[in-house]
């Protein structure tokens, strides 16, 4: 066992099952041994028969996709199946203990098993299971969702769309968008700009809206009129620049391309304010107020993407007001539900609504889905906002957020632990190769995988985010133990996958 680090068996579901002793950076040497992982330990309740968890796993070899899943992980390591989920923790069918890192996937901000939302639900279907809000009938918690959303967006969002989540929605605001210039007769206004490796959604019009190049190989030729720039990276500017002498000219960026192409062409702008599937990229403060003005002064909608930064992610309820900015038209959806059920949604300013209004007798959005606005959905996502406002967890998440950016820091004494970001319960760990030159480790030697993969095995869910980066974004009810119990974990994954390299890094000078 590496000195440092004592591994203290759990016997309860609550207890922190890690104890750290801080491991001095003289202490790590090329080869660091092999630190023993978090041992497996059961929760007799959510265990399942092993022979029928046998099945199950092969089952799932046999017939599901998972789409983000390599398939060849798929069907030589399996995938875990979850049957239990309590508070920040998960059990598998093997009766394994889990610590939520990721709220699942940026989602369950609430916590698993929250017995008021499952009330609101069965309620709800006992009373109307749905209604087609989409050709007209709606149903009570639809309404009211509607309405509770525009009082906590941020300022001038009246009207609201609903969806089935992130991916939907983003479908919905480019629709929304060339529609709306259509309606005030300006139809060459069909382009958007986003950023480079920015995650939008998964269907077809949502993946190139995007800049993940995979993506967009796979959907090629794509949608016309897509066009990607620079992100407020400071950690690898990709204007070559270092700030904070840049001036933030990453945002300027934008002014440059809606020069180049004319801003008769340009529909909208849209941004995540904090990247997340792109490897939590956090801007500096000025990069969001200035990407409203240039938007403002060359009459471009701005739309910011909170499907994971929304409901209190970041320490604000939604990061863009956080961050001093009201878009025109907000994106969200995850953790307006928790994830209980799915759902998003798209905010946009009242002026918008106006411009279709008065375009005439017949006018309609022609857009939207069967489960638009669904009840039952809505009367989770009322739920869910009941429990995020009585819980304070918008604040909980900001001052917890504090400790996770401390906690975070700490890893920065090993060698391959190139920068740590965070903002509220949302961080990132960029693994480097060289940390004096922020060299990257080659992409075949699948670091970040490798450690997610020891992380996973030691009961510790993250996620690799934008190749290099692990992504840690809990529950906002997680307490400080828990995030101890997270980044003790974190630690020894990357320990072990130190280990595992053998000195494959070069150390940072004086070291
Ligand atoms: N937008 C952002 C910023 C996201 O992170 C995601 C999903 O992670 C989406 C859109 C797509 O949302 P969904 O998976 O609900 O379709």
């Amino acid at each position: 066992m590496l000195a440092g680090v004592v591994i203290v068996s759990d016997q309860t579901t609550q207890e922190p099952l890690l104890k750290e002793e801080k491991i001095m950076p003289q202490k790590i040497k090329s080869s660091p041994k092999v630190v023993p992982m978090r041992p497996r330990t059961k929760a007799a309740s959510a265990a399942l028969d092993p022979r029928a968890a046998k099945v199950l796993h092969q089952q799932d070899r046999d017939h599901l996709v998972h789409g983000f899943v390599p398939l060849q992980l798929q069907q030589k390591k399996g995938v875990p199946i979850f049957v239990k989920g309590q508070g920040v923790y998960l059990w598998d069918t093997e009766g394994k203990k889990y610590i939520d890192g990721l709220a699942s996937l940026w989602n369950v901000h609430v916590g698993h098993g929250r017995k008021e939302i499952n009330r609101a639900v069965a309620a709800q279907m006992d009373q109307l299971a749905f209604a087609p809000t989409l050709i007209g009938p709606t149903s009570v918690p639809t309404v009211q969702l509607a309405t509770k959303l525009t009082k906590i967006a941020p300022k001038g969002l009246t009207r609201v769309l609903f969806t089935s989540g992130g991916s939907e929605a983003n479908e919905a605001v480019i629709r929304l968008v060339r529609a709306y210039w259509k309606a005030k007769g300006q139809p060459n206004k069909t382009k958007f700009i986003s950023l480079n490796q920015a995650y939008h959604g998964s269907s077809s019009g949502a993946a190139v809206l995007g800049g993940i190049p995979v993506f967009n190989k796979q959907m090629e030729p794509g949608l016309p009129g897509m066009i990607h720039m620079a992100r407020p990276y400071c950690y690898r500017c990709e204007l070559g620049k270092t700030y904070p002498s840049c001036k933030v000219d990453c945002a300027t960026e934008l002014e440059r391309i809606i020069e180049r192409e004319g801003a008769d062409t340009i529909g909208a702008f849209i941004t995540e304010p904090i990247q997340g599937v792109g490897g939590v990229i956090i801007p500096p403060a000025e990069w969001l107020p200035k990407i409203r003005e240039i938007c403002s002064k060359h009459n471009i909608l701005m739309v910011c993407d909170e499907v994971i930064t929304g409901f209190g992610r970041t320490g604000s309820m939604f990061a863009s007001a956080g961050m001093g900015v009201a878009p025109d038209v907000l994106v969200s959806a995850k953790g307006v539900t928790s994830g209980y059920l799915p759902l998003g949604l798209v905010l946009f300013r009242e002026e918008i609504f106006q411009t279709f209004l008065s375009t005439g007798d017949d006018y309609a959005f022609w857009h939207g889905y069967t489960y638009t606005g669904h009840p039952t959905v809505c009367a989770a996502g009322l739920a869910n906002l009941d429990i995020i406002e009585r819980e304070k967890l918008v604040q909980k998440a900001k001052e917890q957020g504090k400790y996770l950016a401390k906690k975070l820091g700490t890893l920065k004494d090993l060698p391959i632990v190139g920068d740590v970001r965070s903002q509220g319960l949302i961080g990132a760990v960029e693994l480097v190769k060289d940390r004096a030159t922020k060299e990257m480790f080659p992409a075949d030697m699948r670091i970040a995988q490798k450690t997610w993969e020891k992380a996973l095995d030691a009961g510790v869910i993250t996620r690799v985010a934008g190749g290099n980066n692990i992504a840690i974004c809990p529950p906002l009810i997680i307490t400080k133990e828990q995030i101890d119990e997270l980044i003790t974990a974190l630690r020894n994954a990357i320990l072990a996958v130190m280990a595992e390299i053998d000195g494959q890094w070069k150390m940072a000078s004086g070291k």
